[in-house]
């Protein structure tokens, strides 16, 4: 392994820096909160007392003003009603809880009075000996307290007659001489007067209990203490703003440090991928693939660059060659089975190819799914060729990447050196063109340089713009061939055929570009066109089937269904008359998917021909899996239909083998009336070839159709 100083600086820079803001906004976030328990507290504290205060004056004057009213009350007590009362000796009751009661007297029972005096007075002795009640022979209750007080002014308090909390008062009474009168006033602390006491205070509920009793939290005003000697007081859960202040603020805590946590998990994995990349850098200044640990093309060059040196200087015939790999539809696997799969199939793959080379070589991957190998002491073309089937034999075992099977096609392309150049970037770029030969005669395959080829792709490159501009201008044309029945009188149908109109060239068959189409990116537009053109033109055979050609690069497309069904309905054609002739690469390559695009195309009323049947490899498997409505016998079985017995055996197996199936079977590239009897005496359903017709202009089809149907017309008059 490399040592990468450098990178690993920058990682820990980039982790240090994340370390310390994490620190930091730790640290911050908890002096925030540390703060803001401490304002809850004090915040809470302050209302408390606020409260508090409060309730304690609001009883204050509660009382102050209950004192006022029983002064008010005695001065306005009338004298003569006084004298009156007096002569009963006994204690007067007044509205609103007073008593006029003769304090020097001995109370008699108290006869209509519902509260207990005795325990009144009893309640009220500190004010009574304040008022002086007590010297002038206070007697009963009261005795027993002798302070020699001249008979003075009113008093006021909170005690507890009967247990119970009260306002009392004592107003002595003036008016009566030789009297210790007095107007005792009472009023209960009841529920309505905490009521009020709590409007005024601006509380919440109060209550009144044992001091003792009170709930945590709950805010405390003691009264004067009760008889059984238990401080009774007023007792109430204060309001607590704290919590309302933390409340909004926590929110906004709470929000910062998601904010925050979310900006730490992306910086992190900004921090690594980063460092994934500065490695990725650092890997490939120093010539090394990431993925495989393989050279890469810059070291791939210089190790090209010696080896041409040294076989410059060495005198023997020994050479070099140079081999470009490249990977047959990698990114099928990637699609199917995940970048993650695809990954460790590219190391695999690496893997098994270095342990071919072994000391013969040196291999380098060059790009995503390129590989380059320099073979040294190559004497000879076969030498390369050896190696070269070695690698394509090798990739016949698949590769077992998480418990399934991946197999992986390579193309080849070879370059010799001194042979077909002698620097480092000419070598590589005829070894590409031989590549490029390798994929176009079919993949999984090798080819060597050849300066034919180099001028070919010259010359592709132009056929391909030119191409371009012409299904871009519509400069294409579709002729379209007949299918006959079998008597091969009556045309039952059509194939359409696209044609290129070339300035220079001619007509180019579609052989000759449908291919460079599919390559280039131009197959869906080209199929496009074809698929409009055969629609439109379908307009003018009423009742006539017109079979057309998919390719399977078209027929992959998600939409592709979509578009026809649009296309249908834009132009009016029966589906029953649409016939799409697929070849067996459609199902070759996604056969569930495929299976599945084909269902939906028949449920629309399309019908569907397996085109060129024989000439893949599993036909039968796919005619059973697959519902086709017809088979198109190739045409390579009727050109050897003569020279050898084989074609005529297997014409006449597919023949049998559709009809079995209840397929329509249709032979293409019928020649000659031999083939024809032949097709005819088998039971084939319908013939296609230049003993009827080679494929025509739409007004010649037109022109046909007609005659076909005067004739119809003529002999049914005969008949
Ligand atoms: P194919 O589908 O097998 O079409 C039949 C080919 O055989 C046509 O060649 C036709 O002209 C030729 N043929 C017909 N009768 C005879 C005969 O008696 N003898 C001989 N020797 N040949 C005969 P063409 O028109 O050059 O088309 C070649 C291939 O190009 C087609 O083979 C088809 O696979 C493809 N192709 C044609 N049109 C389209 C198209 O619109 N889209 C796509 N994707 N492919 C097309
Ligand atoms: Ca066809
Ligand atoms: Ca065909």
């Amino acid at each position: 392994m490399i040592a990468l100083p450098e990178k690993n600086a920058r990682l820990a820079h980039g982790e240090r820096s994340l370390f310390g803001v994490s620190v930091i906004v730790c640290l911050t976030l908890f002096a925030l909160a540390g703060a803001l328990f401490v304002s809850r507290e004090r915040a809470n504290l302050a209302e408390t007392r606020t409260e508090t205060g409060a309730v304690a004056a609001a009883l204050e004057a509660a009382r102050v003003s209950f004192a006022e009213d029983m002064r008010l009350r005695a001065d306005r007590l009338p004298q003569p009603m006084a004298q009156a009362r007096l002569q009963a000796a006994e204690p007067v009751r007044l509205a609103g809880d007073a008593y006029l009661i003769d304090l020097a007297r001995d109370l008699p029972p108290a006869r209509g009075v519902d509260v207990d005096l005795a325990d009144l007075l009893r309640a009220i002795m500190p004010l009574a000996a304040e008022t002086g009640a007590a010297d002038v022979g206070l007697r009963g209750p009261l005795a027993g307290r002798a302070a020699e007080t001249s008979w003075g002014a009113p008093r006021s308090a909170i005690a507890f007659p009967g247990g119970r909390p009260a306002f009392v008062s004592i107003v002595p009474y003036t008016g009566a001489e030789a009297t210790r009168l007095a107007l005792v006033g009472i009023r209960p602390i009841d529920t309505a007067a905490l009521a009020a006491l709590a409007r005024v205070a601006d509380t919440m509920r109060l209550e009144i209990m044992p001091a003792a009793q009170a709930p945590e939290g709950a805010a405390v005003v003691e009264l004067v203490p009760a008889p059984d000697g238990k401080a009774q007081a007023l007792v109430w859960q204060p309001r607590r703003p704290g919590e309302l202040l933390v409340g909004s603020v926590a929110w906004l805590l709470i929000v910062f440090a998601v904010i925050f946590a979310a900006f730490t998990v992306v910086h992190a994995r900004r921090v690594t991928v980063e460092a994934a990349d500065d490695e990725a850098q650092t890997l490939d200044a120093v010539g090394q693939d990431p993925l495989t640990g393989l050279p890469n093309h810059s070291l791939f060059t210089r190790l090209l660059e010696s080896e041409i040196e040294r076989v410059r200087r060495t005198v023997n015939e020994h050479g070099a060659a140079i081999l470009r790999l490249n990977c047959d539809r990698f990114q099928e696997i990637n699609d199917t089975f995940g970048r993650e799969a695809g990954d460790k199939v590219m190391c695999a793959l690496a893997h098994r190819l270095g342990n071919l080379l072994r000391a013969s070589g040196r291999l380098a991957r060059l790009d995503a799914d390129d590989f380059g190998i320099v073979q040294t002491d190559v004497v000879g073309p076969r030498d390369v060729e050896m190696l070269a089937r070695r690698i394509i034999d090798a990739l016949a075992e698949p590769f077992e990447i998480d418990d399934r099977k991946v197999y992986v096609g390579l193309s080849i392309g070879i370059a010799l050196c001194p042979q077909d150049a002698d620097s480092a970037a000419e070598l590589l770029r005829r070894a590409d063109v031989a590549l490029y030969r390798a994929k176009n005669e079919g993949r999984n395959r090798y080819a060597f340089f050849e300066q034919k080829v180099g001028d070919q792709l010259r010359m592709r490159k132009v056929v391909e713009d030119d191409l371009r501009t012409a299904i871009e201008t519509g400069a294409l044309l579709l002729q379209y061939q007949p299918i006959m029945d079998i008597s091969g009188k009556r045309m039952v149908g059509v194939e359409s055929l696209v044609r290129w109109p070339h300035p220079v060239h001619g007509l180019i068959s579609p052989a000759n570009f449908v291919a460079l189409a599919e390559e280039c990116d131009l197959i869906l537009p080209l199929g496009d066109w074809v698929l409009r053109r055969a629609l439109t033109d379908m307009r003018l055979w009423p009742g006539l089937k017109v079979g057309v050609n998919v390719s399977a690069v078209q027929f992959r497309q998600k939409d592709f269904g979509e578009n026809i069904q649009k296309l249908l309905q834009e132009t009016g054609i029966e589906p029953e008359r649409l016939e799409l002739e697929l070849t067996e690469s459609v199902l070759l390559s996604d056969a569930d998917a495929a299976e599945e695009s084909m269902i939906d195309l028949r449920a629309m009323g399309i019908r569907l021909a397996l085109d060129d049947f024989g000439t893949g490899y599993s036909s039968l498997i796919y005619l059973r899996r697959f519902a086709f409505d017809k088979i198109k016998i190739d045409k390579t079985f009727l050109e050897s239909l003569e020279t050898a017995g084989e074609g005529a055996i297997i014409v006449h197996s597919i023949v049998h083998l559709g009809r079995a199936l209840g397929l329509t079977v249709t032979a293409e590239g019928v020649e000659s009336a031999d083939q024809h009897r032949f097709l005819q005496a088998l039971g084939c359903h319908e013939l296609q070839g230049y003993l009827f017709s080679k494929p025509v202009s739409a007004a010649d089809i037109t022109r046909r159709l007609r005659a076909q149907e005067s004739a119809e017309e003529q002999s049914r008059a005969v008949a």
